[in-house]
């Protein structure tokens, strides 16, 4: 799966280009430089979810005074793309939405670097305090870091892993669970973080285990790709697998049910409502469609 909506990016990253001290500068300057406004995990879009880009020149962003919220998000042949963190700027926009809601329906140039974004928003937003001393950092590298002016040490923005699976028992039903706190008809994949000091595939054996109380085949274990999902700082990895037991025995305190659809089963449920999957942007969404063989309708989707 190497099309997974929000893992799209086309546009060069320019990393060699973020310890330009000049970067922003020369940026600013230029009639091809684009802004992203980027406030509370949300994205200025039109009504056909393209992303409003605005130019320097037209907002009142004083960057010489306050260069730490501005972030270089890539380069390609027509344009600069920098992202704008928290402002209050007003913008004519019809609607500030998140990737997450409007990922799937967007192009792939908007939606990598919309992510990107949001996901550098996410991190600077709860890492303005060294981690060592708690003093104040400040941005580097075009926002690609920060560094603590105390005792030197540079920050990165970091993903947290995590592991999703579709898993299948030997008559091909599909394992779906609704968590705690989830509408009556809502199932998705199972799914979870990956501890320190465990590798992918051992979280998803122990993680389904913990969930459902079913038994994973360790060796059956297909990894199928991967997507940023940055609310606020995952990576899920997804992963098919099949199931050496049945049981269910529901973790009471994650999950209020956990289930295996037939074909049939699920087909009448997602058709009455009775069964509603997650948002298309999800990489759940393409593990249900890679089980199921044939595209999902939209329709389906609680989203
Ligand atoms: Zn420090």
């Amino acid at each position: 799966m190497q099309d997974l909506a929000l893992a799209r990016f086309t546009v060069d990253r320019a990393v060699a280009v973020r310890s330009n001290p000049d970067w922003l500068t020369d940026a600013w300057q230029s009639s091809q430089t684009r802004v992203l406004i980027v406030r509370d995990g949300k994205i200025p879009v039109t009504d056909e979810l393209s992303i409003i880009w605005v130019k320097p020149e037209s907002l009142s962003y004083n960057v010489v005074d306050f260069p730490e919220s501005v972030m270089l998000l890539g380069i390609d042949d027509d344009h600069t793309y920098v992202a704008l963190l928290g402002s209050s700027e007003d913008l004519e926009a019809t609607a500030w939405v998140s990737v997450r809601d409007a990922g799937a329906q967007m192009t792939t140039r908007d939606v990598g670097l919309a992510v990107t974004a949001t996901a550098l928003e996410a991190w600077h937003l709860s890492h303005i305090y060294c981690h060592k001393c708690a003093a104040p950092t400040k941005v580097q590298n075009a926002g690609w870091s920060r560094t603590c002016p105390n005792d030197y040490s540079t920050h990165f923005p970091r993903t947290e892993p995590a592991m999703i699976v579709a898993i299948e028992d030997a008559a091909g039903r599909i394992l779906l669970g609704r968590r705690v706190g989830w509408e009556q008809s809502w199932y998705s994949t199972l799914a979870g973080f990956i501890e320190a000091g465990e590798s992918c595939e051992a979280a998803v054996v122990r993680e389904v285990f913990e969930e459902s109380g079913v038994v994973v085949e360790r060796e059956s274990l297909r990894y199928l790709g991967s997507q940023p999902w940055p609310f606020p700082a995952s990576l899920m990895m997804g992963y098919r697998g099949l199931a050496l037991t049945e049981q269910i025995t529901a973790d009471q305190d994650e999950m209020s049910d956990v289930r295996w659809f037939t074909r049939e089963e699920f087909v009448a449920g997602c058709t009455n409502k009775t069964l509603q999957l997650p948002n298309p942007a999800s990489i759940a969404w393409r593990l249900i469609e890679n089980w199921f063989g044939e595209t999902l309708p939209r329709n389906w989707s609680r989203a």
